[in-house]
């Protein structure tokens, strides 16, 4: 019999494409967790359905690039120009992602741009229908669609409109907000119902899990139960399923030669310096400003450290066409500036400021050396940079400090140092903490952390998804 295939449904491919000619294109693979969570998902042959990132108004650019994707198990879906502005730049980026993240809804400079939040939403609505013809191009009987993030709350409405006996599932990767933040959203009622037609609803964590269920039973007065939420006699499934990394790729690559040398160079470099480390995309959700701040306080209040300790922060930008992000890059800038003017010497500085991404050799180095890893998220769906420290920190067994506003804080909490980013004094004060604290205790701490990271991989995350989804589908069939 024909091998079960998992469709994965993501905005983004895990491709992009750059068109050499007519019909000739280069590929360039991105891995990211998703990809290799799904590597390992050994049991089902799966292919992944999205957007290549790329405008091919043409038909033989389309045509030429659906097969050059063919080895790459990817299939495109194709958007225009003035799609992708309205239903990813405007509904996703502009509305969704700052809501679930708790910045609220447009005002003020924001408002601005949003005085077309219907056709946004029509917009999002369509992309999402263009999602599900491509799904149910590919789909055959038995097969498993697994939706992911808030780009595509429409779809798993759009597929079980097309074929109810489609196992359906949807996955948030972003927080999801509590239900008086989700209230105010204009299409609150409408996103809510197309999520719950798929048979199971997951999120990182249970608190979101139960926002998204109180949202359910407040704003819709539908009946949440121990197992999700109900309407009409149908069951939604909502659990929680924490994502992991591929731990392992980590480790081996400490025993990469290059890694190695990369390693000895920046030990050389910073010989005789703490290293504190920073890694985020330049989004407002990172509290990157309050990291820095409270870095400056703490070299205001401890004297003894400077010249002995250095922030390294890599700044991946992102969105730098939009004018609030633009803003927040100035605004670090000037902060970062400050405190080089402050604390800098002819021969040293207190910070290295990074607007750039790292290859992942590097940043693989760069882990590996750290003393403390300064993770300051104000809100965060999971926060993988966390994990991927503490994996590369088997030798070192250096401290996370963690925003508890990450996912990650209710996993590796109880081996990191948990602060209310917000609260400048004392992310200072745990800064000293972690610089401070006795080996024994930063062993213990990383024990307890490792043994998380190295197993819940992302590739058990996957299984375990796939297969409650499968489950569930067998269990409600049997009920009928
Ligand atoms: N990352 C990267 N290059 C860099 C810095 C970071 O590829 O220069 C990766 C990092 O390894 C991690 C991801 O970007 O896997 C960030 O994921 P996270 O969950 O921390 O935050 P997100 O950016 O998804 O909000």
């Amino acid at each position: 019999p024909r091998k079960q295939q998992l469709l994965v449904v993501a905005n983004r491919l895990p491709v992009t494409a750059h068109r050499k000619g007519e019909d000739s294109w280069s590929l360039e693979v991105t891995a990211g967790g998703l990809v290799s969570a799904l590597l390992g998902v050994n049991e089902l042959d799966a292919k992944w359905i999205g957007w290549a990132g790329v405008n091919v108004p043409d038909e033989i650019g389309q045509t030429s690039l659906t097969e050059a994707l063919v080895e790459k198990r990817c299939i495109p879906v194709f958007l225009d120009e003035e799609m992708v502005d309205k239903y990813y730049n405007g509904y996703c980026n502009n509305i969704l992602w700052p809501l679930f993240h708790y910045l609220g809804l447009p005002q003020e400079d924001r408002l601005a741009t949003t005085r077309s939040f219907q056709s946004q939403f029509d917009a999002y609505k369509l992309a999402n229908q263009m999602f599900a013809d491509v799904v149910c191009q590919h789909y055959e009987d038995g097969d498993v669609v697994w939706c992911h993030d808030y780009h595509l709350m429409f779809l798993p409405k759009c597929l079980k409109e097309k074929n109810s006996k489609m196992k359906v599932g949807w996955f948030l990767h972003t927080p999801f907000p509590s239900s008086e933040i989700h209230r105010t959203l204009p299409s609150r009622s409408e996103l809510l119902h197309s999520v719950l037609y798929a048979d199971l609803v997951g999120f990182h964590n249970y608190d979101y899990a139960r926002h998204f269920v109180s949202a359910c039973t407040r704003i819709l007065g539908l009946e949440g139960t121990p197992q999700g939420v109900e309407n009409q006699g149908k069951l939604t499934h909502v659990a929680a399923f924490p994502i992991g990394i591929d731990s392992g790729r980590f480790k081996r690559a400490l025993k990469i030669p290059e890694i190695e040398d990369h390693i000895k160079e920046l030990k050389k470099t910073f010989a005789g310096k703490k290293i504190i480390l920073g890694v985020d995309r330049l989004d407002m959700i990172k509290g990157i400003p309050q990291k820095i701040l409270a870095f400056e306080k703490f070299l205001e209040e401890n004297p003894e450290w400077h010249d002995k300790v250095v922030l390294l922060q890599i700044a991946v930008p992102t969105r730098t066409d939009v004018p609030e992000y633009q803003k927040l890059t100035s605004q670090v800038h000037e902060i970062v500036g400050r405190i080089t003017g402050r604390f800098g010497t002819l021969t040293s500085i207190p910070i290295h400021h990074l607007d750039r991404a790292v290859d992942w050799n590097a940043l693989c180095a760069i882990y590996a050396i750290t003393d403390v890893a300064l993770v300051t998220s104000l809100r965060d769906g999971m926060n993988l940079v966390s994990y991927e420290f503490v994996a590369c920190q088997e030798s070192k067994k250096g401290v996370l400090i963690l925003s508890e506003f990450a996912g990650a804080a209710q996993s590796l909490g109880a081996g990191a140092l948990l602060v209310n980013p917000w609260n400048i004094s004392e992310l200072a004060a745990s800064i000293g903490q972690a610089l401070n604290m006795p080996a024994v205790e930063r062993e213990k701490r990383h024990r307890h952390n490792y043994a998380h990271v190295t197993s819940h991989t992302s590739k058990q995350w996957a299984d375990m998804f796939v297969s409650e989804l499968n489950d569930i589908v067998v269990d409600d069939q049997l009920r009928t």
